[in-house]
């Protein structure tokens, strides 16, 4: 009919279909998560915008059905959530909404075959999974607080197309049409086994549609309010790879119930691997907020954002359920659970950090992350040096600040460090060459954040901390073999190539930092130093 749309997928989402269509197949199951995923995810969403007024209330039960009927050969996934206005319809499922979904998928139909569950489970492939088992999908949806329904179709090649449509109440159907080879999906048991497989974890009831009834479908368990003599490692794991769209065992997990001043349950998990997803797209701690028992949103903050790979749930009484987006701005008790596990996940850091071996991973994967913590975080900046790991001048592997300060030299009254962009050049830099020769340990330094934190820290165990490029960085002091050639009178010398260069430097002075090389630049005392000198110089300032 007339009122039927019809728009061309972007280009993007055509590769992107054609990626998890074809380079898939083995792992097609995890479809069903993926829809599953979503409908409780608007599920949470309603939920949460109604307590702001902004969305009608959920139905008393909601829940999410699941229903497969062989005769029609259609499964479908129905919920009550937030739902889809014409325009999101559009937008959601006819677009590429996160950046970085197409560069995993080409990885993904890339990696050998054994590798593809761990990254699908590192990554979603959304809602575009569902091509894989069906030949056609219908998306029927009502957004809260519309009158008017509207029904998306499309057989995932090229096209889409949008019509007005019925739906009796708020909320989403998914039919799938499925594949003559998919038909293994129409198995309720088959279903069954997915969901507990994939989706025990999500809090929402699930029900099946099975011999005519309809079956609770997953346990929905609050796991973090269970003790923990009561939760098995496997149990952990499942819920931790649940929860972090992760596929790797937890480095960490962190259980524990606060009573007292302040009443929650917290469930925390360090990843052993490193998301897929670079962590700079968003620096906020995405620690899901429960009340008593009920999802809220993953938009609270629990954590600092210098802690955003830590994974979990965090569940108070200390809330009303109905609290609103205003209240969760200003109540204190978010700032206290805050505080209380920040707390905690340092002193995990600090107890894991004892075993080098073990810790050493993690400090690869998230040690970056930590150091904006020593940049930002005045409360807590000492805490988190002391599990700063870094390379050195002098030994092989990682070391601590700790470790450095057990080494200095006598007569040694700062901490000295090189800050650079490559840490291969660093450990080759001329600068070294003074400090190598007094048998002085330098710390190379070659993360983006190296350039900054420093500073903002000062001392460690009183030590100043000073950049070998800052001309002052002075050796006399210690004892040892000095550079050759110092008794060579540059007295003629230094002024003619202070002349020679004019502007482009401002003193040129004799040092007993060089061994082999000539020359070396360095920054003035109490100016930035060299690497921040860069950084300023690409900023244009
Ligand atoms: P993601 O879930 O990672 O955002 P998906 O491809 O799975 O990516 O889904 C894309 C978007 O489509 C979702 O973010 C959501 O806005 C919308 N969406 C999908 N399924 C539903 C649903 N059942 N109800 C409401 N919105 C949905
Ligand atoms: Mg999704």
């Amino acid at each position: 009919s007339e009122t039927v749309e019809r728009h061309e997928f972007g280009a993007e989402v055509g590769r992107l279909l054609d990626l998890v269509v074809h380079a898939l197949y083995s792992e097609r199951e995890i479809f069903l998560r993926e829809l599953v995923a979503n409908a409780a995810d608007a599920v949470d969403r309603r939920r949460f915008e109604s307590l702001t007024g902004q969305a009608p209330a959920l139905p008393e039960h909601a829940k999410l059905r699941v229903v497969p009927d062989k005769a029609a050969r259609t499964l479908t996934i129905s919920d009550s959530g937030i739902g889809m206005s014409k325009a999101e319809l559009a937008q959601h499922l006819g677009t590429i909404a996160r950046s970085g979904t197409l560069a995993f998928a080409q990885s993904l139909a890339e990696a050998p075959g054994a590798e593809k569950p761990s990254l699908i489970g590192q990554f979603g492939v959304g809602f575009y999974s569902a091509f894989m088992v069906a030949d056609r999908v219908e998306v029927t949806s009502r957004r809260a607080g519309a009158e008017e329904a509207w029904r998306w179709e499309s057989d995932g090649k090229g096209q889409y197309t949008i019509a007005p449509a019925e739906r009796a109440e708020t909320g989403t159907d998914i039919v799938l049409h499925m594949k003559a080879d998919a038909e293994e999906f129409l198995d309720p048991w088959r279903l069954q086994a997915i969901i507990r497989k994939w989706a025990d974890h999500i809090t929402v009831p699930i029900t099946l549609l099975r011999d005519g009834k309809e079956e609770p479908a997953n346990e929905g368990t609050a796991l973090w309010r269970k003790p923990r003599s009561d939760v098995t490692a496997e149990q952990y794991r499942d819920f931790y790879r649940h929860i972090a769209h992760a596929f790797d065992e937890p480095w960490a997990t962190l259980h524990w119930r606060a009573e007292g001043t302040l009443d929650f349950s917290a469930l925390l998990f360090i990843p052993s691997a490193k998301p897929f997803m670079a962590m700079e797209d968003s620096r906020e701690s995405r620690v899901r907020l429960h009340v008593r028992r009920m999802f809220i949103t993953e938009e609270a903050g629990l954590l600092p954002p210098w802690l955003r790979f830590v994974q979990g749930v965090v569940d108070t009484e200390d809330l009303p359920l109905n609290v609103s987006r205003e209240m969760l701005q200003a109540t204190p008790v978010l700032a206290r659970i805050r505080k209380a596990a920040t707390g905690r996940v340092l002193s995990e850091l600090k107890a894991k950090a004892k075993d080098a071996e073990a810790y050493a991973p993690f400090w690869e994967h998230f040690g970056q992350v930590l150091k904006e913590g020593v940049f930002e975080d005045a409360e807590h900046r000492k805490d988190v040096a002391a599990l700063l790991r870094f390379r050195s001048s002098a030994v092989e592997g990682w070391t601590s600040l700790a470790d450095y300060v057990g080494r200095m030299k006598e007569g040694q009254a700062a901490i000295y460090i090189l800050v650079g962009d490559d840490p291969a050049a660093l450990a080759k830099s001329p600068q070294l060459e003074g400090f190598r020769a007094k048998g002085v340990e330098v710390l190379l330094l070659s993360d983006g954040i190296d350039a900054f934190w420093p500073e903002q820290l000062g001392t460690f165990e009183d030590k100043p901390i000073r950049s070998i490029t800052q001309a002052g960085a002075d050796l006399s002091a210690i004892a040892g073999a000095t550079a050759e050639g110092e008794a060579a009178d540059l007295t003629l010398l230094l002024p003619r190539i202070k002349e020679a260069l004019k502007d482009e430097v401002s003193e040129v002075r004799a040092t007993d930092r060089l061994v082999d090389s000539a020359v070396v630049l360095a920054a003035a005392q109490h100016g930035p130093d060299l690497q921040m000198a860069r950084i300023l110089r690409r900023a244009g300032r």
